[in-house]
């Protein structure tokens, strides 16, 4: 580790507008997921906890274990800080949102990105730069979005079942990845292969009607970005009280990946994908298939259901005054920096 960019020159150089920050005097537990983002993660998190030291913030920091761990630790920790901050991807983040959620407390969460993909933090607007990201996580402004609860567990972006979970299967055993990261590593001919076998029967409810077959990809969401650069879901918003769905039938793969590679462009539209928008989807596997939630790959055996349904303005997150063109919530941000 750099050491020279712990001076105390540096720093007051660097950050010294943060000594006013409004959330400065609150105090935080701070999660970090030491193997996100390839084990990267772990100097994030040092880097975090140097900075609320020097600046004088009150916290509590943890290191994560095993998983689950990150859900116990806010579950049991909640109840003595403000502000609960997950630092790591987003499989860190799903826990943690887990974890607050089951402590049925209102507190904001606040994310520090330390993933591969980081597609929480890119579609509610919160940067991989450091000091930006301290700055939104040291900020006394939060804003509620929705929640997609499935069964009895939350998700935060996305559920996806087919293609793009199996894929993930069968690279995570010996790559040092987390999905939907794929798309951004490349593996377009894992992709290409597995794309051949995986077509999975499904029935798909919801408010609109009843899907049956077939599907390459089903994926359900409240957030447009997935993957780190596909827009999949791309008229999806977080705080709009509606879940979003986009699914293909099979098709040859090397139509579905060039189809998803025009996703990386947030216009992109395409008759090919099937839409859908609902408050709730029930859905039925009718054939083994793989599921992925937020990042995190399942297993998932023919007969088993899933309940999905959007919980409304269920969580309280630190978000950017400024949120960009292409974040995933409507309207105007809460108002102007408060210092
Ligand atoms: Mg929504």
């Amino acid at each position: 580790m750099d050491l020279q960019r712990f001076t105390q020159a540096s720093f007051r150089e660097d950050l010294h507008e943060l000594e006013k920050a409004t959330g400065k005097h609150q105090r935080y537990l701070v999660v970090v997921n030491p193997v996100s983002r390839g084990g990267k993660a772990m100097r994030e998190g040092v880097w975090l906890v140097k900075h609320l030291s020097r600046l004088g913030v009150s916290h509590e920091a943890f290191f994560t274990d095993y998983p689950g761990h990150a859900r116990n630790i806010v579950k049991r920790w909640i109840d003595s800080v403000d502000v609960v901050v997950a630092v790591g991807g987003d499989g860190t983040v799903n826990e943690v949102i887990n974890g607050v959620m089951a402590s049925g407390s209102d507190k904001p969460l606040a994310v520090f990105p330390a993933g591969t993909a980081d597609d929480f933090c890119h579609n509610v607007g919160i940067s991989r730069d450091r000091k930006k990201a301290l700055e939104v996580l040291l900020t006394d402004s939060s804003r509620p979005i929705d929640l997609m609860r499935y069964n009895d567990r939350y998700a935060a972006v996305t559920l996806g079942i087919g293609v793009d979970a199996e894929i993930a299967y069968h690279t995570l055993s010996h790559k040092r990845i987390r999905i939907p990261a794929y798309f951004a590593v490349g593996l377009r001919t894992v992709f290409i292969e597995r794309m051949q076998k995986s077509p999975r029967e499904l029935r798909v409810e919801s408010e609109t009607g009843v899907l049956e077959g077939r599907f390459l990809i089903a994926v359900f969401g409240n957030a447009p970005l997935y993957g780190r650069y596909v827009y999949w879901l791309p008229e999806a918003l977080m705080d709009d009280g509606m879940l979003d769905m986009s699914a293909l039938r099979p098709m040859k793969p090397i139509a579905a990946w060039s189809l998803l590679m025009k996703c990386f462009d947030k216009d992109f539209r395409s008759d090919k994908i099937i839409h859908d928008r609902s408050t709730w989807f029930k859905v039925e596997i009718l054939e083994e298939s793989f599921m992925q939630v937020d990042g995190e790959v399942y297993k998932v055996n023919t007969g088993e259901k899933l309940d999905i349904s959007v919980e409304q303005q269920a969580l309280n997150v630190r978000l950017p005054f400024q949120l960009p063109a292409d974040s995933g919530l409507s309207g105007e941000k809460t108002g102007p920096p408060a210092w």
